[in-house]
């Protein structure tokens, strides 16, 4: 049962194609799990489809025929690729959905898990560099240390929980942090928890110990 969705701003600018790549992968992979916010894309991705026809047939009847050829080129050139969909949803048991799992190269223990302090474990996956998507592994019952953000974070729960203080997020939930928000994941007892993050800019630690070990980190 999700309870925490995607907002319309990302799932317009997922369906326009405009995120960076990192947070692409966290919206593609979170609709994957989610039949509401598939639902929600289709129809931004309607809307979008019915924007661009609208303003080609303005152009066309703007510019007359003899140009028809040359419009037509450059709408050719500037549309872009489609984007690659995700598949059908994957059995629920699959920690990694697609398309995550194709970022990794496999499940879970294909991961390339780095110590982070505190029990905590993270994996920077390969993403363009205006964003950062990473792995994050947090045991059963510990906390990733405090912080606030300098822009947009998107937290994705794969398996497990965590609560922030605010809210609880557990498997397909999103959390969407951004510089009005400071928290504290922590982890559920029982199974350790397993997400996946974006960022578009470092995160701003409270304590000192965090902040010294973050260049090392890349968080
Ligand atoms: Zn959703
Ligand atoms: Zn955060």
């Amino acid at each position: 049962m999700i309870t925490h969705h995607l907002n319309d701003q990302l799932l317009m600018a997922y369906s326009a194609g405009t995120l960076p790549e990192a947070f692409n992968l966290v919206v593609a992979t979170h609709i994957a799990v989610c039949d509401e916010c598939r639902a929600r894309l289709e129809s931004f991705d309607a809307i979008g489809g019915a924007l661009i026809e609208e303003s080609v047939g303005d152009a066309l009847v703007q510019m007359g025929s003899d140009s028809l050829a040359q419009t037509l080129a450059r709408i050719k050139t500037s549309t872009p690729e489609p984007r690659k969909r995700a598949a059908a949803p994957p059995p629920r048991e699959r920690v990694l959905p697609e398309p995550l799992r194709s970022y990794i190269g496999g499940g879970v223990d294909n991961i390339n898990w780095r110590p982070v302090g505190g029990g905590v474990k993270q994996a920077i996956l390969p993403t363009s560099e205006n964003a950062t998507a990473r792995m994050l592994f947090i045991p059963a019952g510990a906390a990733v240390p405090d912080h606030g953000h300098a822009g947009m974070e998107l937290t994705l729960v794969l398996q497990g929980a965590f609560a922030d203080g605010h809210d609880r997020f557990a498997r397909g939930d999103i959390e969407i942090a951004d510089e009005d928000l400071h928290h504290q994941p922590v982890a559920e007892p029982g199974l350790d928890c397993i997400c996946l993050a974006a960022t578009d800019a470092p995160l701003r630690f409270r304590g000192l110990l965090p902040r010294l070990a973050q260049p090392f980190l890349q968080i």
